[in-house]
């Protein structure tokens, strides 16, 4: 099983007038899911396509603009690939971008090559372009993953058709269509939508396959979905504020993860602070539901660099932690003498929250209580998310056989990592807790983070 996945965001867009400058700005508004690659492909006829190592504005030159003709296109950001890749093949020429992971590659690949297929890189968007183009028509190439590939997707394929947009039969990760006069789009998260002044129309359903062309959205299939599972971790940390996703706000759901904290606080006796803060960006939601539901006053007690990279996202462990130490720095006129509850999304590793605690009280903070929204991560995504091992998972360390099951488990764990982070106290919300918050049926969701069950395996 490979340690490390991806995360990426697609974009889509058919329009009356010339595509290109949408695409840009959609992927831009995209740029959180992914940082070190970036692409374009548009269609005139033909498809031309750009690619860059780097970020969206700082990469594409107006001359790329210029070359990107078309008035429907598709564009990607990513951790890992360069994407869109274009082909030719019996499907004629098509463009395809995806965002997720397959977990069965390397039996695909060898089932291919078996087969007499050859592979340049052996990414996972080679092998799910090459299952596509085995078959008669891109719907029954899209059909052909459902039954092949483990694993979550959301893609899009640019073709003389139009833009087809699928998402797996779990939905794992998001996809959404929205439309304005003339312009008819689909995107990873709707804050792309919504920023280029378009409607949100609906979500993809898991399993369906759009058409989106010239003359509107046509659904061509609605493959058999055994159950959904939207990853959860979409509204804790991976998706914008902004967004909504699967018909929740991204906002209302962190909001709700914050306010869960503030109640066992409050149930297990109240707890004395003087200022409620969020580690920036992902905390801030979370720090706001708590503020509100607490009454503690909320207060900045980082400056956050906009010019650094999410960290999470940066692809080694050094550069997470250089770029974790650019992006903060702590406002020591708010903290000096202050009990501070600081609200977080997630602790992966816990180096991160660990220099958070130390700097806050170097800076003279008197107390800091660590609350996190997610419950501990116990395991590592096999489905796109950029995880690390289990070694690397610090509440895994404490709990080698699985998950918390019990209250008395997850106390007993927090007093570890507040002892580990040198924090004066830690809670997250429990399992039950932050399905609650969510406000999303628990079998819709994917929680295998948390307890470790596939969403994908039958029990
Ligand atoms: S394992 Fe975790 S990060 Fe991966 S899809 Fe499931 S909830 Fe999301």
């Amino acid at each position: 099983m490979k340690s490390l996945q991806d995360n990426c965001g697609v974009f889509g867009l058919c329009s009356d007038t010339e595509c290109v400058h949408d695409i840009f700005q959609g992927i831009d508004f995209l740029q959180h899911r992914g940082q070190e690659y970036c692409g374009i492909s548009t269609f005139d006829g033909g498809i031309r396509q750009i690619t860059h190592y780097g970020k969206v504005a700082g990469t594409f030159k107006y001359e790329d603009l210029e070359y990107l003709k078309g008035t429907r296109g598709i564009g990607h950001v990513s951790l890992w690939e360069r994407q869109p890749v274009r082909w030719q093949c019996q499907l004629g020429e098509i463009a395809v971008a995806f965002s997720g992971n397959v977990l069965n590659s390397d039996e695909l690949i060898a089932d291919m090559k078996a087969r007499g297929k050859a592979f340049f890189q052996g990414y996972d968007i080679e092998v799910i372009c090459k299952i596509i183009m085995e078959e008669r028509d891109v719907v029954a190439g899209i059909h052909a993953l459902a039954k092949k590939v483990k694993g979550a997707y959301s893609l899009v394929v640019l073709s003389n058709d139009g833009i087809y947009a699928a998402r797996d039969i779990y939905g794992f990760r998001p996809l959404i269509l929205g439309k304005a006069a003339g312009r008819r789009a689909v995107a990873s998260e709707s804050r792309a939508i919504q920023n280029l002044e378009m409607e949100i129309l609906r979500d993809v359903r898991a399993g369906e396959v759009v058409l989106i062309n010239d003359k509107g959205f046509k659904t061509m299939a609605q493959l058999d979905s055994p159950r959904r599972a939207h990853c959860a971790f979409e509204w804790a940390y991976t998706a914008s504020l902004d967004s909504i996703i699967d018909g929740v706000y991204v906002q209302e759901a962190r909001n709700n993860l914050g306010k869960s904290l503030a109640e066992r606080d409050i149930e297990e006796g109240g707890l004395e602070a003087d200022i409620v803060a969020a580690v920036p960006m992902s905390g801030i939601g979370h720090a706001l539901g708590y503020h509100r539901r607490s009454k503690i006053n909320y207060q900045e007690v980082f400056l956050y660099n906009r010019y650094a990279d999410r960290s999470y996202t940066q692809s080694t462990q050094l550069a997470r932690e250089k770029m974790a130490k650019r992006k903060l720095s702590v406002l020591h006129y708010a903290v000096k003498e202050k009990r501070i509850v600081l609200c977080d999304d997630s602790i992966v590793r816990g180096t991160q929250i660990l220099h958070k605690v130390r700097d806050l009280k170097k800076a003279g903070a008197k107390e800091v209580h660590v609350r996190i929204a997610c419950p501990p991560l116990m395991c590592p995504c096999n489905f796109g998310i950029s995880t690390r091992s289990h070694e690397e998972l610090t509440a895994r360390r404490y709990f080698k056989t699985g998950h918390i099951v019990s209250m008395e488990q997850l106390r007993e764990l927090e007093v570890r990592i507040a002892d580990e982070i040198n924090a004066d106290s830690v809670k997250y919300n429990s399992l039950d807790a932050f399905v609650a918050a969510m406000g999303i049926p628990r079998e819709d969701l994917c929680l295998m983070c948390f307890d470790g069950r596939s969403p994908t395996e039958t029990e």
